[in-house]
């Protein structure tokens, strides 16, 4: 590598800057807030896995598994994959560490996801996804608590043109006669389809449904449609599901092509879509995958969840400048001092109140004070703490009302002296006021 060659960022990996960074934690808080309030709690399981629990789990024929995982091997010639989804890392985790066998389980996770995927908007290599699986339940009154908390989630970020899509995939049987009316139903267009439909229709024909082919997708609309082939436990599971989602004043539209692009569902799937954003729409989606945890070697345990992308959901609430985004950056004092033990006090005050619970930012370094004064300006402080030498030496401070406008609200248009002990609860109290 040549000296001035620029180090940059791997391919479709960003960073998260501080100008975006607040949103990030928000979300993520309110995330942590409204699943635990529901009893959902967090697991955290490692980044890299071994790569046939992806292959075993996700299924050999999806996308993710046959074409973009980011998979090596380490130094012992063990193959790892960095994981690119939530779901499979919990079901093993689970299968484990004993949390399946004659329990229930509420689990959410957070964390960056990897796959070698063309970036675009709303498309990157390394991205986050918040997730949320339950173990244990085969009823749909768990599918209700686990959608609403979304809508939840969507409607206190003020997130808006949002759609929920459900679809039923029924269980095993419902799908395998479907699938053999897809077949014969799409075997007489074969010469229309795309070379990836021509493919699937041999391995996993369901997935045509997903086609993002416009021609391939005029094809399907007359062709046959789950919902009319599902059993009648699988119509009672989808209806009652609906009845809950009404109860709880959910909307949602019914999608008979909604597939999901992992093979391993069952019974109901869904997926918000957000109609603003482009062509990366989804912004979560899941389903139940009732087979999955015997599957890989665990008790049969039902199961349902499922995967937000946070880069998504973030781009849609500034794309849309949801109003809950307008939280205050700023802190709510700033602290100028001049002259070595004025510097002393400045950085004691700032220790002091910040354990009070106040945010406090103290200038660092050189500068005068009108330079300081600009820096607290931009700051967007509220009050500010001024120590020269004079106040050094009489362990005095200065406190001003920053902005003009507040400052008219309380009696502090001029600044005021104060001995350096009492400064807690003067600035408490003109907090309180303004
Ligand atoms: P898509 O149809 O967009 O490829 P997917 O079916 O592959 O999505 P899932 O595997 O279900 O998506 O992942 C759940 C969510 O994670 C998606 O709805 C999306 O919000 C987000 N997501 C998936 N892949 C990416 C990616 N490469 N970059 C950013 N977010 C992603
Ligand atoms: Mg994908």
């Amino acid at each position: 590598m040549s000296k001035k060659s620029k180090i940059q960022a791997v391919k479709g990996m960003k960073d998260i800057l501080p100008s975006d960074s607040h949103l990030w934690l928000m979300v993520e808080s309110m995330c942590a807030d409204i699943f635990s309030r529901r009893g959902y709690r967090q697991i955290r399981t490692p980044m890299l896995e071994s790569t046939h629990l992806f292959a075993r789990s996700i299924g050999a024929e999806t996308d993710i598994v046959s074409k973009e995982m980011y998979t090596f091997e380490d130094r012992n010639g063990d193959s790892l994959t960095l994981r690119p989804e939530g779901t499979a890392s919990c079901v093993r985790a689970g299968i484990e560490n004993g949390l399946f066998y004659n329990q229930q389980q509420r689990l959410w996770y957070t964390g960056p996801m990897f796959r070698h995927e063309r970036p675009q908007k709303g498309r990157y290599r390394q991205f986050y996804q918040v997730g949320v699986e339950s173990y244990g339940w085969s009823t749909p009154d768990i599918e209700a608590e686990v959608l609403a908390m979304v809508e939840q989630l969507f409607s206190e970020l003020g997130l808006t043109n949002t759609t929920l899509y459900i679809n039923s995939l029924g269980d095993a049987a419902s799908r395998a006669s479907y699938r053999d009316a897809l077949v014969d139903y799409l075997n007489e267009y074969k010469d229309q389809l795309d070379e990836d439909s021509v493919r699937r229709l041999g391995s996993n024909p369901l997935r045509i449904l997903d086609s993002k082919n416009e021609k391939v997708q005029s094809l399907l609309d007359n062709a046959p449609v789950i919902l009319d082939y599902l059993s009648d436990e699988s119509k009672l599971h989808f209806a009652t599901l609906q009845d809950y989602l009404t109860t709880l004043g959910i909307e949602f539209e019914i999608n008979p092509k909604l597939v999901r692009g992992l093979d391993y569902y069952n019974d109901t799937v869904f997926e918000w879509i957000n109609h603003d954003y482009g062509a990366q729409s989804t912004v979560c989606g899941g389903g139940r995958y009732d087979s999955m945890v015997e599957q890989m070697g665990g008790q049969d345990t039902p199961a349902f969840g499922f995967g937000m992308g946070l880069e998504r959901l973030i781009e849609m609430l500034q794309e849309q400048n949801a109003s809950s985004l307008e939280i205050s950056q700023s802190c709510e004092v700033f602290i100028v001092s001049v002259g070595d033990k004025a510097r002393l006090q400045a950085i004691k005050l700032q220790d002091v109140l910040t354990k009070q619970g106040l945010s406090v930012q103290c200038h660092m370094g050189a500068g005068s004070m009108k330079n300081q004064f600009k820096k607290a300006d931009k700051s967007l402080a509220l009050i500010g703490l001024v120590i020269g030498d004079a106040e050094a030496q009489s362990n005095q401070v200065n406190v001003k009302v920053l902005r003009k406008e507040l400052a008219q609200k309380t009696d502090m248009e001029q600044q005021r002296s104060v001995s350096q002990d009492d400064v807690v609860n003067v600035v408490t109290n003109l907090l309180d006021s303004l």
